[in-house]
């Protein structure tokens, strides 16, 4: 096996693999109503990567160094037969981790499905317990009701641990971390609390309202004394802290204040068959063209190991001098490259 590395070094070893733009959630710090409304065109049915072209990349990239997967959407649960590819991917030699990314709603009716098809664990998205503050952040109006018994579901089946994700924004949520930390902490799942990112181009980022690691960490310790521990691989983007009483752990991404870049080990794989090297990029690699000209492994190999021995992504290191210098780039929006 050949580990690419990039210009800085770091290895392949994380994909995420985007299987739908599509998602049922309007959150309006990744896909605003006012911009994706209902007359908004997601990508048709022919412009997707179907399940055998996803599984040929992802077991070439394997042979590059991958050994993480991360499914992801827009939101993956609207991908019908979802379990299916779970269940091909689950079968490729040489994966140590397989994880979903969901907003959680559909997830009762498919958490069965998906740990039989081999589904390793799960991370859901609930950024707040307020049903007020949670339906404006979906921008559905949705109360976290479906959310809850989603993870209900997914922790009765076995797809563990469970990992919550949290956007926090002063002024939205904010005011509501100690209450997901007390609540995640009594269920056994483990919380990540993350920094406000300006992604896309679509959701009027302002660093005013980014909650810093530092102050969640304190506002939350205040109640629950918290102490760092390790990360679990450099590569992982979440630094880690457990409750002094014992009570478990949280997680928090910290990309706008502690960027993480030095260690970022992450591929992308859009649903139309993009690649991206980064989260904030502001365009990326088509290798549906390639596949559907009929190139071999090894051709496909070569342009993989191109692409990645030449990245040199390390935008959240750079974001405060772009803000200095007012050249912030237009960047490809978090839906379609799967966050
Ligand atoms: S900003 Fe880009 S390079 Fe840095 S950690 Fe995020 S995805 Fe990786």
């Amino acid at each position: 096996m050949f580990l690419a590395q990039d210009k800085f070094g770091r290895p392949l070893r994380d994909l995420r693999i985007s299987v739908t733009d599509r998602c049922n959630f309007r959150c309006p710090f990744c896909m605003p109503a006012k911009t994706n409304g209902e007359e908004y065109h997601f990508l048709p049915r022919a412009e997707i990567l179907t399940f055998e072209e996803i599984v040929r990349l992802t077991r070439i990239l394997v042979d590059l160094g991958v050994s993480k997967i991360r499914i992801t959407g827009g939101e993956p649960l609207l991908r019908s037969q979802i379990e299916v590819l779970v269940g091909y991917l689950a079968n490729i030699k040489g994966i140590e981790d397989l994880a979903l990314t969901t907003n959680g709603y559909l997830l009762a009716q498919k958490a069965r499905a998906l740990k039989d098809a081999g589904l390793g664990r799960v991370t859901v998205s609930l950024h707040s317990l307020d049903d007020d503050v949670f339906a404006n952040m979906n921008g559905r109006g949705y109360s976290t009701e479906s959310v809850l018994e989603g993870l209900r579901v997914a922790a009765e089946v076995g797809l563990s641990p469970i990992k919550i994700n949290i956007v926090v924004q002063r002024g939205v949520n904010g005011h509501t971390i100690v209450d997901l930390a007390r609540f995640f902490r009594r269920l056994g799942h483990v919380a990540r609390f993350i920094e406000y990112m300006d992604v896309g181009n679509l959701n009027g980022w302002n660093q005013d309202q980014v909650v810093s690691a530092d102050e969640i960490v304190k506002t939350i310790s205040a109640e629950l004394p918290l102490e760092p521990i390790e990360r679990t691989h450099n590569s992982d983007v979440a630094l880690r802290f457990k409750y002094k009483d014992g009570g478990g752990e949280i997680g928090i991404i910290a990309s706008v204040t502690k960027p993480f870049c030095g260690d970022c080990a992450r591929l992308r794989l859009s649903a139309e068959g993009k690649l991206y090297t980064c989260l904030f990029a502001s365009e990326g690699h088509d290798i549906k063209g390639v596949l559907r000209a009929g190139a071999t492994d090894n051709e496909i190999k070569e342009i993989l190991t191109g692409l990645w021995s030449s990245r040199t992504d390390r935008y959240s290191e750079e974001r405060a001098a772009l803000m200095a210098n007012e050249t912030m780039p237009r960047k490809v929006e978090m839906y379609q490259l799967g966050g």
